[in-house]
């Protein structure tokens, strides 16, 4: 009999699989393909299959946020990196593999290991009692997830993602913007001038930007995402742009009440109300990390820079994400979830993966390490550790459980926002920087580790 059941045998459920049971822990590892089920986007029965490119992205560990999560992963004895190591195809400084021998290395580590039966089998309902993790992913079967909406409520289960880009705050030229909230109704007392930064528009500004909406090139709905029920409240802003030069003016982007410092006349000492602006509002607690509000979109990464590049203030602009919309499973952890990944209404069931909110193979297989860990460490009776927050497991982990906020939580890749900021060192070093200090405090986690290795 099993100590643990994990349910999906995508990246993070082979990752927590191979973590528990290199720990003694006896696993058993439910994959619907295989068995019955299927999803509109795996190929192959294949556990850890990569459904879309072959890359984990950068393996720059000192410049490179998702670099420093592989470095973190491989001093766990990652599954993932393992294997990945052997499938390992050239691509610069970019690690990419081929994903029919990754997906064969992960089933053999796991098929070979005693403590591991792999069972194909569709599981219906969230287990009523024994150590579970849901690693389910992006494309949680609908029986599932029923399940799963009847134990968190209805609104706390995404289908689809609408992701707006989120800047770094401090590449915004606050020269030309400014921080103010509509009619100065400020919400949260942290925030005395305001909660949203403002971009301010001109008329000839914002024609130029709509056009430059309807210009940009999109990407397609896959066809089994072409139902997409974006219509309630999230529609892609060049969708909005379509209906009409002005409906973004009357949306989103409207300039009533907000006082434009920088346009001040004799009438608006206080600065007159812009034509039309872009706000950006407070996504994590740092408050390193702005969200461009209404902005989700199905425009090209690359034609998102240029254009929203083309906002005042945000001529220099980085991302830490960029906007999209996506066929989503996830739950809204932050709410949902404490702060090892457990149901906090049915602490028995941890959930682990895409479906957490995270969004990546790297950062699903991360956040299925983790959850292998936590169950490992609760079956010995110790008590868990976080990574330091400063570290790239650490800083995605306090995302998901809790930093990120409640209030429209959406999907995030890991980047140096989710991280503790580091104000004082000069831009060009701060990478180095961010990278140095997360070694140095895991490496400390790691010797302080009690959680069997
Ligand atoms: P998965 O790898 O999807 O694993 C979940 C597993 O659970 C699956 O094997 C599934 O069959 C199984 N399962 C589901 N429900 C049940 C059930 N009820 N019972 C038993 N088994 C079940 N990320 C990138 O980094 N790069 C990309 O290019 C990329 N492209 C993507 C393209 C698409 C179309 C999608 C949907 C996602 C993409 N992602 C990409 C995002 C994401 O990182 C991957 O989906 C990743 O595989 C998530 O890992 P996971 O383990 O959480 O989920």
């Amino acid at each position: 009999t099993h100590q643990v059941h994990i349910i999906g045998g995508g990246l993070a459920g082979s990752e927590a699989a191979w973590q528990l049971a290199q720990r003694g822990v006896r696993v058993r590892l439910s994959e619907m393909r295989g068995g019955g089920g299927e999803t509109p986007a795996h190929q192959t029965d294949g556990l850890a299959e990569l459904v879309c490119s072959n890359s984990f992205r950068s393996d720059d560990d000192t410049k490179n946020a998702v670099g420093l999560l592989h470095h973190e992963m491989r001093r766990l004895d990652s599954l993932v990196m393992r294997a990945g190591e052997v499938a390992r195809v050239p691509a610069g400084s970019a690690m990419a593999v081929d994903r029919d021998v990754f997906s064969a290395e992960v089933q053999k580590a796991l098929e070979e290991h005693p403590n591991i039966a792999i069972v194909r089998e569709k599981v219906d309902e969230l287990p009523s009692e024994g150590l579970t993790i849901v690693a389910t992913g992006p494309l949680t079967a609908a029986s599932l997830a029923q399940s799963i909406v009847k134990a968190t409520g209805e609104d706390r289960l995404a289908f689809f993602d609408a992701i707006a880009p989120i800047v770094h705050r401090d590449s915004i030229d606050m020269s030309k913007a400014w921080i103010q909230s509509r009619w100065d109704k400020t919400t949260s007392a942290s925030n005395e001038d305001g909660d949203y930064i403002n971009c301010p528009m001109t008329k000839e500004q914002y024609e130029t930007f709509v056009q430059g909406l309807l210009d940009a090139e999109k990407g397609e709905f896959k066809e089994w995402e072409a139902d997409t029920p974006y219509f309630d409240g999230c529609m892609p802003i060049e969708v909005m742009a379509e209906r009409g030069v002005e409906t973004l003016r009357f949306g989103p982007m409207k300039g009533v009440g907000l006082d434009n410092p920088y346009d001040r006349t004799e009438v608006h000492p206080q600065g007159r109300w812009p034509y039309a602006v872009v706000q950006l509002r407070q996504d994590n607690k740092l408050g390193t990390l702005w969200n461009m509000v209404g902005f989700q979109t199905k425009m090209k990464y690359g034609a998102q820079v240029e254009l929203f590049r083309t906002i005042p203030g945000l001529e220099n602009a980085e991302f830490a994400r960029l906007g999209g919309m996506h066929r989503n499973t996830f739950i809204n952890s932050p709410m949902l979830l404490d702060r090892q990944l457990r149901l906090k209404s049915a602490p028995h069931i941890r959930f682990a993966g895409q479906v957490t909110g995270c969004e990546g193979y790297v950062e699903s297989s991360a956040v299925g390490l983790m959850a292998g860990m936590m169950a490992a460490s609760e079956l010995s009776g110790e008590d868990w550790v976080a990574p330091p927050a400063t570290s790239a497991m650490g800083a995605l982990l306090s995302h998901i459980t809790g930093d990120a906020g409640a209030s429209d939580y959406q999907p995030m890749n890991i980047n140096f926002g989710l991280f503790p900021p580091m104000h004082d060192v000069k831009k060009k070093a701060r990478k180095e920087a961010y990278t140095s200090r997360a070694k140095a405090d895991f490496g400390e986690w790691l010797e302080g580790l009690r959680v069997p290795a």
